[in-house]
């Protein structure tokens, strides 16, 4: 294609609004256009990637054995009520009326939809297993949307849906998505991880995000230094301390902390390293207020708390229910002589001697508290954040930390949706049996703006080959009737070839054709100019490497063939 037949409005200038290398390239290259927050216009460059990752996913798919089809975007309460989530989603959830005054939503996942569809077509254990996925468009009213195609509001997601009789049947369809995925992940020359993710209320073990490796990630991954464990922050379990302390317990004291109310402030003032205090952190459920003890140096993990008390929200109690439930108000709160109120304490807790906690009064703490002797919790458990350096609770090494960004999902989900909405089919003996169900989503914007943040130089995007919006940019260089006839002649050539070319027509300067050039990342380079045509050759630059040969036009073709079959696909880890 001809650039002056395609709208590309690249940028000079960083856009003040973008924050992630991905989204201001994406504005400069010209991919994506806002529309408003979280919603955006795909321009004809930023389709052409997107069409590129969804034909990747579509592939795949139909290789690991499921159907596509389409489903609405507009849903009806109805279905929502039938599984609690109408009012379970929140504010996420874009509800509306339609004429008739009946309640609609747009769809921010479909598990309600296609469940439907199963219990009114399948019938027999016959026509099991399956699987139906689409790629369409989710809207979900996201509190933050933020980095552009990484947390829209309206974007668009490849979601799947498995149905089998049993559990064992689940699990196979599992491992073909996840092996699928890897696949997909691979293809798109993205460098990821999957890793074990947490199940919400569901339960169960088998979630798997897959994480691209980026420092811009939002997500946080924990994972083996020597083994295959790899987790997110929110799921990966913590081991109790194998050795618990064994010093001689002093006698607990009072000591005055004037104004310390934080970590920091207790341990300056104190000189006592963080890991010698405990925290007592007060949260609300809605129902009761809780208190949870874990070490000073450590966090709580809200997920792994939310679990233990069963319940989908809990927030820090505010300062008028710390002064109510301690007597004392904010930052000063300790066990000792807590009363009313249950006390969940994280298993690293019983293992310390003598140690630092608030003294449930003001500018009070006590020192040298210890564990049983002075207090105690109604439960013992993990309740933390891993950290790098904590053991891998597979015993196979030591943890370390990287950021990801949660390109793709996993999930078992059982018989939660087949139960809610009566999902059965008839055996072989015809009982009726409960679908069992999986479901797996891939962002696609996020997927490629992923790859933006993976490969990208301080003059723009370098696109792995496979999702590359062209594979060659064409760059006649001079204005003469020579390069004219020698541009269209490559031109027509490589198009012949197969390959797919972006002519930069335009009668700039070359300066500015190179920068868009290399701002828009297309793998290889081909710059056609009087210079070289009187030598006989062109010159092709591929884009990764900067390097630069030249070339006879008739080579032109096998030479970049050669380098297109060695291109990217980097390799998973
Ligand atoms: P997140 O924790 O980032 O909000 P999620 O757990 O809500 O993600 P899923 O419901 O599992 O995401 O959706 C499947 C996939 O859809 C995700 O892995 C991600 O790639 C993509 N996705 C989810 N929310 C968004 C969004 N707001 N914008 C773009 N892509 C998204
Ligand atoms: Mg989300």
């Amino acid at each position: 294609m001809k650039t002056s037949q395609l709208l590309i409005p690249t940028l000079r200038e960083e856009p003040g609004e973008a924050e992630i290398v991905s989204h201001k390239l994406m504005l400069r290259a010209g991919l994506i256009r806002k529309v408003a927050a979280g919603i955006y216009t795909y321009l004809p460059l930023g389709l052409r990637v997107i069409r590129k990752v969804e034909q990747i996913i579509r592939e795949e798919m139909n290789r690991a054995g499921a159907q596509e089809l389409l489903m609405p975007l507009a849903s009806p309460a109805e279905l929502w009520k039938e599984t609690g989530r109408w009012d379970f989603y929140g504010k996420e959830l874009l509800r509306f009326k339609d004429r008739h005054e009946r309640d609609f939503c747009l769809g921010p996942t479909h598990e309600e939809i296609i469940t439907d569809l199963f219990r009114r077509e399948v019938k027999s254990y016959r026509q099991l297993p399956l699987n139906f996925y689409q790629i369409q468009t989710k809207f979900r009213d996201e509190i933050r949307p933020r980095f552009g195609l990484m947390r829209g509001r309206e974007f668009l997601m490849k979601d799947a849906y498995s149905f089998d009789r049993d559990e064992a049947g689940a699990r196979l369809n599992y491992q073909k998505m996840y092996d699928a995925y890897h696949r997909i992940f691979t293809r798109c020359g993205l460098t990821f991880r999957a890793v074990e993710a947490d199940t919400g209320l569901i339960g169960g073990t088998s979630s798997h995000e897959f994480m691209v490796l980026a420092d811009t990630g939002e997500e946080t991954v924990l994972y083996s230094d020597q083994g295959t464990f790899a987790a997110n922050v929110e799921r990966a379990e913590v081991m109790p301390p194998e050795q618990p302390e064994n010093d001689p317990m002093k006698p607990m004291r009072s000591v005055p902390t004037p104004n310390c109310r934080t970590i920091e402030e207790v341990t300056t003032f104190l000189k006592v390293p963080a890991n010698r205090l405990v925290k007592t952190l007060l949260y609300s459920t809605g129902k009761e207020t809780v208190a949870v003890l874990v070490r000073g140096d450590h966090a709580v993990n809200e997920i792994k708390l939310k679990k233990v008390l069963g319940v989908s929200e809990i927030e820090l109690a505010g300062p008028a229910t710390v002064e109510k439930v301690t007597s004392a108000p904010l930052g000063f709160a300790g066990p000792v002589g807590l009363k009313g109120i249950r006390i969940f304490a994280d298993h690293a807790i019983p293992a310390l001697r003598n140690v630092v906690v608030g003294g449930n009064q003001l500018d009070t703490h006590l020192i040298d508290a210890n564990w049983q002797r002075d207090f105690s919790a109604d439960q013992v458990l993990d309740l933390r954040n891993a950290q790098a350096g904590d053991p891998s609770p597979r015993k196979d090494g030591i943890l370390k930390v990287a950021k990801g960004i949660e390109v793709g999902h996993v999930f078992m989900l059982g018989t939660k949706y087949s139960q809610a909405m009566k999902a059965t089919f008839l055996d072989p003996q015809g009982k009726e049996c409960l679908a069992v169900m999986g479901c797996y989503g891939i962002g696609v914007g996020r997927t490629a703006a992923s790859s933006i943040e993976q490969n990208h130089d301080e003059r723009g995007i370098i696109w792995p080959y496979a999702i590359a919006p062209f594979q060659v940019h064409l760059l006649p260089v001079s204005q003469s009737e020579k390069t004219a006839g020698a541009t269209t002649r490559l031109y027509n050539d490589l198009l012949a070839a197969g390959f797919e070319v972006l002519w930069d027509d335009r009668e700039d300067r070359a300066g500015v054709k190179f920068n868009d050039a290399d701002l828009i990342g297309a793998p290889f380079q081909v710059v056609v100019g009087d210079k070289g045509l009187a030598d006989g050759v062109v010159e092709v630059k591929v884009r990764r490497s900067g390097i630069k040969s030249r070339v006879t036009p008739s080579d032109i073709i096998p030479y970049l063939r050669k380098l297109s079959a060695e291109a990217d696909s980097a390799p998973a880890v």
